[in-house]
């Protein structure tokens, strides 16, 4: 039986220039069908939810929906699950869509933590991003939230932000150091720090590619992240994960039983689920998830079952991203032997520290870790019999 639950709401107020997630613009009619075809899709899935520890409500923009919405859909998983009484409840917001009324009423419904989507603290990279509020409404957010009672606050936020080529640039650093003192002031439990990535298929990418909007130097921006981990430490976070930084004791229960390759249940549509070795997507388009659901099916678009030897990368992939070390005794034998050269090769250029058994990236091999962890991987690929 599963015990964490994730929910996607699929809405935005509008599309940020560098988004690739699936999201599309608000309409109240689309949205009432979809939270009906959700409360069914609870439902449907009873049997396979245990005692719920955490559920996670993502997007998009899940605080677009009304206090009544939200609620509905509370109503459904008391109606068909069990929700523990300490359970981790969180919902993403934008600044745009909370005030502190409509948080007192989202506590009020069972929500305990709110991860609030802030991304900078300069209006002009605000207006880059193509984000729908400005620092003001961020700021006010957060204290709105707080001021409602939410006793655990998350802020995301970017690094590595690009600008206009004609604008004057030796402030990128001085702007991101800004956001993380200005975002400390707010005193939030949680951060995610992530950095910006062009997708290809975004108004982003197509930006850069063109010359009007220039990337930071390399160099810039992995000063940018150093100086992230160091401010956050000073200030008493926990970093834990490549990008998340806590407060000790508020690390983020959702996130780390993925990282620790827990099973998981996700309602809605495009949403992805890993039970009973399966990896699950739903019906990724809004209408066809809809339908599904009206007759009564289970809106799946893809099930994979996971070998064991996918499992074992995946467990690596996860694990590595945690700043906690891996104990490679826990690896089949065999394995760990495979791995070995390539695990001493990345020690010795100071991207991966090894103690007796255990293993984790060093603060270089963070910086470097998609190349890292893709090096350890390919030494078991290699290794494969042909
Ligand atoms: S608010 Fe979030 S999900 Fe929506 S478009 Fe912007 S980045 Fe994407």
């Amino acid at each position: 039986m599963v015990n964490y639950l994730y929910i996607h709401i699929p809405f935005c107020i509008k599309k940020c220039i560098y988004c690739d997630f699936y999201s599309i613009p608000f309409k109240s009619h689309i949205a009432e069908d979809y939270i009906k075809a959700l409360c069914m899709e609870i439902g449907l899935r009873k049997d396979v939810v245990g005692n719920l520890t955490a559920i996670y409500i993502g997007g998009g923009t899940p605080t677009i929906l009304s206090e009544k919405e939200i609620t509905g859909l509370f109503k459904a998983m008391r109606d068909n699950y069990v929700i523990d009484n300490d359970a981790e409840i969180t919902i993403e917001a934008n600044p745009r869509t909370i005030s502190e009324d409509k948080a007192r009423k989202l506590l009020d419904s069972g929500i305990n933590r709110m991860s609030i989507g802030i991304q900078s603290l300069i209006d002009k990279e605000l207006i880059t991003l193509g984000r729908s509020h400005n620092a003001e409404d961020a700021i006010k957010a957060v204290k709105d939230v707080r001021s409602a009672g939410f006793k655990n606050i998350s802020i995301d936020l970017i690094y590595g932000i690009p600008f206009p080529k004609f604008q004057i640039s030796n402030f990128k650093f001085q702007n991101w150091e800004y956001s993380l003192q200005k975002t400390l002031e707010l005193e939030p439990e949680h951060i995610s720090t992530y950095e910006l990535t062009p997708e290809k298929d975004t108004p982003l990418y197509e930006d850069i590619k063109s010359g009007r909007l220039v990337m930071p130097d390399e160099g810039v921006i992995s000063e940018m992240y150093y100086a992230g981990i160091d401010i956050l430490k000073e200030h008493g976070y926990v970093h834990y994960e490549i990008s998340n930084f806590a407060k000790p004791g508020y690390e983020c229960r959702h996130n780390l039983n993925y990282w620790d390759m827990g099973e998981y249940l996700g309602i809605g549509a495009g949403a992805h689920s890993f039970f009973n070795r399966k990896r699950v997507a739903n019906i990724r388009d809004i209408k066809h998830y809809i339908e599904s659901i009206n007759d009564n099916r289970i809106p799946v678009a893809e099930e994979h079952y996971i070998t064991n030897d996918e499992a074992l990368k995946e467990c690596i992939f996860l694990g590595m991203r945690k700043t906690d070390e891996i104990d490679m005794k826990l690896l089949p034998d065999k394995k760990r032997e495979l791995m070995k050269k390539a695990v001493e090769n990345l020690a010795s250029h100071g991207l991966l520290e090894i103690k007796g058994n255990y293993l984790r990236l060093t603060r270089k091999g963070l910086l470097l870790s998609n190349e890292v962890i893709v090096q350890v991987l390919l030494s078991l690929e290699e290794s494969r019999p042909s």
